[in-house]
């Protein structure tokens, strides 16, 4: 009977007080979901593009709600991140990740996450150490990936953390660069190791993206930044970022996310590209 809203919304336009009680459900839902062990880590590769090789993976978090089915995380960490919730999930992530990828063959890098909120919670940095040392990780092997949203204020707060992290020897990368209100300026200011441009400007639709992505890879090379491409697919997009100034590449092409039991499998198949 809780849910019986979903049904009613096909049936009646979904009112105001209807998608309130629905979001006040999912936000009951997933207060739970951690103590439920309903998340999960899949885990997309991505490849060096001098020697083709898996070097490392991305955890993407996934949601199992036994109801709603897989939740995909964008209907649920915008939500996670307006109760602060994201920190805990954000934790188990870090976590759960450093486990994993100690158990990798080789000396693969796990890419993970990390909130704007995290960022700003002051606690990352012992949460990053501490996950460490409980996996025994070397910590070149992770990798924290940050959107622009945790470079907007506190400059030199952020400056300091991402300093500290790197003392740590843990990698940084900007994410999405080029969606949002990231400026050039910022690959001046903070201390990324590497940059991932967002596949909007990889699927090649206009001369204008090309150019964008061409003017970051230069830069961001320029600057001593390893430079991925996202959300490649194809053999002719594959094609074209390899005439760029891009280290790295990740997309459906080279490999969809997948559990962490495929990893094995999926490391002794053939090369991809
Ligand atoms: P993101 O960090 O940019 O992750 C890449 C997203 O693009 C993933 O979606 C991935 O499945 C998808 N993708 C990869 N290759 C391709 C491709 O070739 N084509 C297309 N169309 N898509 C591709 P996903 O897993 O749905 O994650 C969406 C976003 O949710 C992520 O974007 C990230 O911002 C966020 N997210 C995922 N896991 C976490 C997490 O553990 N913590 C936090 N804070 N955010 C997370
Ligand atoms: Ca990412
Ligand atoms: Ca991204
Ligand atoms: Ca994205």
């Amino acid at each position: 009977a809780k849910r019986a809203g979903r049904g009613r919304s096909r049936l009646f336009q979904p009112g105001m007080d209807t998608l309130l009680h629905e979001r006040r459900e999912m936000e009951i839902d997933l207060r739970r979901a951690l103590a439920l062990k309903q998340f999960e880590l899949h885990y997309q590769p991505f490849l060096d593009l001098a020697s083709d090789e898996v070097i490392g993976f991305e955890a993407l978090l996934r949601w199992r709600h036994p109801v709603r089915g897989n939740v995909p995380p964008l209907a649920f960490i915008p939500l996670a991140e307006e109760n602060g919730l994201i920190v805990k999930i954000g934790e188990w992530v870090l976590r759960t990740a450093c486990l994993q990828a100690a158990t990798w063959p080789g000396e693969r890098t796990v890419a993970v996450n990390v909130s704007p909120l995290q960022f700003k919670a002051d606690t990352l940095l012992e949460t990053v150490k501490a996950a460490l040392e409980r996996a025994n990780l070397p910590p070149r092997r992770l990798e924290l990936e940050i959107t622009e949203g945790a470079l907007l204020d506190n400059t030199d707060s952020v400056i300091r953390t991402l300093n500290a992290l790197r003392d740590l020897g843990v990698m940084i990368s900007m994410d999405d660069f080029g969606t949002g209100y990231s400026s050039l300026s910022y690959l001046q200011k903070f201390p990324f190791n590497k940059i991932k441009i967002d596949r909007s400007f990889v699927a090649g639709a206009s001369a204008d993206s090309e150019a964008i992505l061409r003017a970051v890879a230069g830069l961001g090379t320029s600057l001593g930044m390893a430079i991925t491409a996202e959300g490649v697919e194809t053999a002719e997009q594959l094609a074209r970022i390899r005439g760029e100034r891009c280290t790295h590449v990740q997309g459906y092409l080279t490999g969809r996310p997948m559990a962490a039991e495929q990893i094995g499998d999926f490391l002794t198949r053939p090369d991809p590209v």
